[in-house]
């Protein structure tokens, strides 16, 4: 008789552990996963991929108000929330399902429970029953931050706002990072009034800040209200079901249909046992893992968000990888954190790759050069958009090594990916001016920096 169970049991069905549980299965191992909640996890079910549908939705309406410009008559055009939002859930039940059939196909026994450990090689399945596994690998992701002020219950998260019933008239979005700014875009696309309250002046604190300038001044224009240094200090629910937000910072209050809060995702590693095992967790909840992903406790790993390394499922992704191969493929390896390309899906987007403008000078003193396009695209030539895009790129050095490209405009998530790979290559900026421009398209900024 076999000694445990499984040789893998997978606590949460996101990016991370979905990978994981399918190679190791690839592999020849026996898995099981279990899911609490829905099986793709929050970039499929409520992250990525449905804002990544609504950001497309929203695109239509500057479009089409562009339209006439294009020689388009466009009558009668107007927006249907419901139905948007109907048909995006509709492709996250397909997605969910084909998460399922994939896990399947390799021999993955799926458990549609909450699971929490109850000792090294064991764990608890929300209807009592007991299993047991070699190793356990904890992929429960992470979970929006509250207001953490008075009435917090009565702001909206992530999670439900892909659910509205209708489309706010006014929302104030509480926060200043990606989530914020891109849920700003599509709202504002759709009509209605937005204000993003921040409680520092900052937004986009990672992003070169050239760039997310170039962001505020263009969300300004188009009529995006940001509140910045506005710390909340209650939010408070009204008799008509609006909900008024009052600021620690002296000025007036605000009351609208909805608030969301997307200040941040905290590690889902509460009430799962860990602590209890001897499993090490930081001061943010985040289990600490070695490169290997090995928590402190030798039959158990962790990959994902509720590791805290890189919160984006593209390394989620190739944590659970690099884990079911090093652990059950015979081929140990780590994954680099260097250097990872990331978007904000705001209006218009931002892409960027390697060090900011600041980080350069800050590591590499007057020894860089900072390169810039500052452009108008074609497009909004003819639509008569006055929305000028900014690309940057960031060299190091006599062999002018590209270390940094940070990109605000039409596309540039698309853009930035091939790009980005000079960055990672180490590659000097004369390769890129080696190579013959795309003409016309904005891309070819980027070949012909001076
Ligand atoms: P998750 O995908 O969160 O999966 C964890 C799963 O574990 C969940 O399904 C949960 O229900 C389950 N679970 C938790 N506890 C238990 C338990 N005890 N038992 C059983 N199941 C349990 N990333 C990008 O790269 N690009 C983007 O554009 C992007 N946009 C985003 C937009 C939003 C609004 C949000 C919220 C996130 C976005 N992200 C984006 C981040 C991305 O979704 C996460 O980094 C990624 O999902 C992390 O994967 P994971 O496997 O660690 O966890």
């Amino acid at each position: 008789m076999a000694e445990f169970d499984y040789d893998l049991f997978v606590i949460g069905g996101g990016s991370g552990g979905v990978r994981a549980a399918r190679i190791s299965a690839t592999h020849g191992a026996k898995v099981a996963i279990a899911e609490e909640y829905r099986m793709g996890g929050t970039c499929v079910i409520r992250g990525c991929v449905p804002k990544k549908m609504l950001v497309y939705g929203s695109h239509f309406a500057e479009d089409l108000h562009e339209a006439y410009r294009f020689g388009w008559d466009i009558e009668g055009a107007k927006f249907d929330w419901p139905r948007l939002r109907d048909i995006v859930q509709t492709d996250v039940d397909r997605l969910e399902g084909l998460y399922a059939v994939n896990l399947g196909n390799v021999g993955v026994e799926i458990i549609e429970q909450r699971a929490v450990l109850t000792g090294p090689n064991e764990v608890q399945l929300a209807d009592g029953t007991k299993v047991s596994a070699k190793y356990i690998l904890v992929a429960t992701g992470g979970w929006p931050a509250q207001a953490g002020c008075p009435g917090e219950e009565h702001a909206l998260t992530s999670n439900e706002i892909f659910h509205l019933e209708k489309k706010p008239e006014n929302i104030v979005i509480v926060g200043g990072g990606y989530i914020a700014n891109e849920f700003a875009g599509i709202f504002h696309a759709f009509g209605s009034n937005v204000t993003i309250a921040n409680r520092s002046d900052k937004i986009l604190r990672p992003y070169d800040q050239e760039i997310v300038g170039r962001l505020l001044d263009i969300s300004v224009a188009k009529g995006i209200t940001y509140r910045l240094n506005a710390p909340l200090e209650k939010i408070e629910k009204n008799v008509d079901g609006t909900v008024t937000v009052h600021f620690k910072d002296g000025g007036p209050s605000q009351t609208a249909d909805v608030i969301m809060v997307a200040t941040g995702r905290v590690p889902n590693s509460g009430n799962l046992g860990l602590e209890a095992l001897g499993v090490d967790l930081d001061k943010s909840g985040a289990i600490t893992v070695g490169d290997d992903n090995k928590s402190s406790v030798d039959s158990i790993y962790a990959v994902g968000d509720v590791t805290n390394r890189v919160q984006l499922t593209p390394v989620a992704i190739r944590e659970g990888h690099a884990f079911a191969d090093s652990v059950f493929g015979g081929n140990p390896r780590t994954i680099s954190y260097d250097n990872i390309p990331s978007a904000v899906f705001s209006s218009p987007p931002i892409a960027s790759v390697g060090l900011t403008e600041d980080e350069a000078r800050a590591k590499y003193g007057e020894h860089i050069k900072v390169y810039r396009s500052d452009f108008n695209p074609m497009k909004n030539v003819v639509s008569g958009r006055d929305e000028r895009a900014l690309y940057k790129m960031i060299t190091q050095g006599p062999e002018e090594i590209v270390i940094g490209i940070h990109m605000i405009g039409p596309e540039s998530s698309e853009i930035l990916q091939g790009a980005a790979v000079a960055v990672v290559g180490k590659m000097p900026k004369k390769v890129l001016d080696d190579v013959v421009a795309i003409h016309p398209s904005m891309a070819e900024e980027l070949v012909l920096f001076k």
